[in-house]
């Protein structure tokens, strides 16, 4: 492609305070209630006053520090003046100029879904700013009506630079904030509840501009996204509709579309408004906020980022699909923790044995719970993890071992794995006499595949290792069987 992508996103993300930002409604989903949690304020009576929910700038400021954002001693509160049907009081209570987070930045990884590989990546924030939602229109049966339970609940909207060049950039990113959202406890982050809203302002920049380091003439707002996969196939819907608009040798318009995404088209609302259309003005039924600098947590009083969590376990060498695992599934990043507090403590501590029991758990223990519906906490104590990993690791235990080993411990937990290896005969037999009396046992009741394998169908060999497995129920350290049985095959 000639061009490239130039992409800035504004990430809406509702707050999960018990109440609403500026009134005491309570804040939450009823889609089947609707109505149900107003009052004068929110459906915005005259005369109804604002009370700021203080909550709200409290998880608003852990966002921030988490973002490494400056905290401003000082935020207002400005009125955006605008007409739609779901805005009572036709203008937003939001925050122009003065955002309760400016700048910051978040750091996450790219998967090529080709190559499987991780690459670092990174999206510079601008700012982030707290604002009353709107109520929500609910089209059904050729009428319009409104619900005004979501008036006036508390939003965030974290705006990035226009940094962003590539669609799996631009997905990763909302990702790893979702994540951080929800790991910082401020946001549900659910996008089916409408938790999590995006608009992308999406330019073409050409080789010339690329070389000036110059933005594109123009920029596009496409708003009404709901899902990280819809806003891959949007990015991509204009991608290709610009494009081809320059090529003609067109400039794109300056406008808002709204994506419709039943119909995977983005469609052309209004021409795009500068600040100055809204009229923004100080709001002046709130006074402006002053941020103790006491008010401020360090970083190191929130909980671990998802970002130093995952970072944490790459040191160690844990791939970073598995370490993906980990971070997204906090309990069994809980139950990581917990085994890699333990090896620490030992005196035979080594990375690959923490590598072994984590896909322990990323492998069987996580299938284990999803299974019989239980915690994975509950499934098997740490150190029982830790001694697997030392059995397998050692070779002491084949992965069929492995296996049977956990299964009797998760019946039995109080027992000890080494116990249960002893006692049920798990134990890997490494003995080349006994070893290659199961490969002569394979080899008689498998002619036709030793025959295969003789005439040159070399990949045979992983069915007769699996016999030989079988022969020695399970217990035969396959990699020996492996030699054995190309020796005896000669
Ligand atoms: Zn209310």
């Amino acid at each position: 492609m000639k061009y490239r992508l130039v992409c800035g996103i504004e990430v809406h993300v509702q707050l999960n305070t018990k109440t609403k930002l500026f009134c005491s409604c309570v804040n939450e989903y009823t889609p089947d209630d609707p109505n149900k949690n107003i009052c004068e304020f929110c459906t915005g009576q005259p005369g109804s006053l604002p009370l700021l929910n203080a909550e709200c700038v409290r998880k608003a400021i852990k966002l921030g520090v988490s973002l490494g954002s400056t905290i401003p001693e000082k935020t207002r509160w400005d009125r955006k003046n605008y007409f739609y049907p779901d805005l009572p009081t036709g203008y937003q209570i939001s925050q122009f100029d003065n955002p309760v987070v400016e700048g910051g930045n978040i750091d996450f990884y790219i998967e090529n879904k080709d190559t499987g590989e991780f690459s670092k990546s990174n999206v510079e924030i601008t700012r982030a700013h707290l604002e009353a939602d709107a109520a929500k229109l609910i089209h059904a049966g050729g009428k319009t009506m409104v619900d005004f339970n979501r008036c006036a609940a508390p939003l965030i909207e974290i705006v990035t630079e226009p940094c962003i060049h590539e669609i799996s950039q631009a997905m990763a990113f909302v990702n790893e904030l979702q994540l951080l959202v929800r790991r910082l406890g401020i946001s549900d982050a659910d996008m089916d509840k409408g938790q999590m809203r995006f608009d992308c302002n999406i330019s073409l920049q050409n080789a010339e501009q690329q070389k000036n380091d110059e933005l594109p003439p123009y920029r596009v707002e496409v708003k009404n996204i709901n899902s990280i996969r819809s806003m891959g196939r949007a990015m991509e819907f204009e991608i290709i509709r610009q494009e081809k608009m320059l090529n003609d040798g067109n400039i794109p318009k300056q406008e808002t579309r709204g994506w419709k995404d039943d119909e995977n088209v983005s469609v052309s609302q209004r021409s795009k408004e500068d600040a100055m259309d809204y009229r923004y003005f100080p709001e002046p039924d709130l006074q402006i906020l002053e941020i103790s600098r006491d008010e401020i947590p360090s970083i190191e009083d929130l909980v671990e980022l998802p970002s130093v969590q995952r970072e944490r376990y790459l040191k160690i060498g844990i791939p970073h699909q598995t370490t993906n695992t980990f971070v997204t599934q906090s309990r069994a990043g809980k139950v990581l923790d917990s085994v890699i507090d333990i090896a620490d403590a030992g005196d035979e501590y080594s990375d690959n044995i923490v590598i072994t029991a984590a896909n322990i758990i990323a492998v069987n223990l996580i299938a284990i719970s999803i299974k019989d519906e239980k915690s994975i906490e509950s499934l098997m104590n740490p150190s029982n993890i830790i001694d697997l990993a030392k059995l397998f690791d050692s070779k002491k235990i084949s992965n069929s071992g492995l296996k049977k080993a956990i299964d009797f411990l998760i019946t039995n937990p109080d027992l000890e794995a080494r116990e249960i290896v002893a006692t049920k005969g798990l134990m890997q037999v490494n003995d080349d006499t006994v070893l290659g009396a199961f490969v002569d046992l394979a080899i008689q009741n498998n002619p036709a595949p030793v025959e295969e394998y003789k005439s040159g169908k070399v990949q045979v060999i992983g069915f007769l290792i699996g016999q030989c497995m079988k022969e020695s129920n399970g217990k035969g350290n396959p990699q020996k069987f492996g030699e054995i049985l190309k020796k005896k095959m000669m």
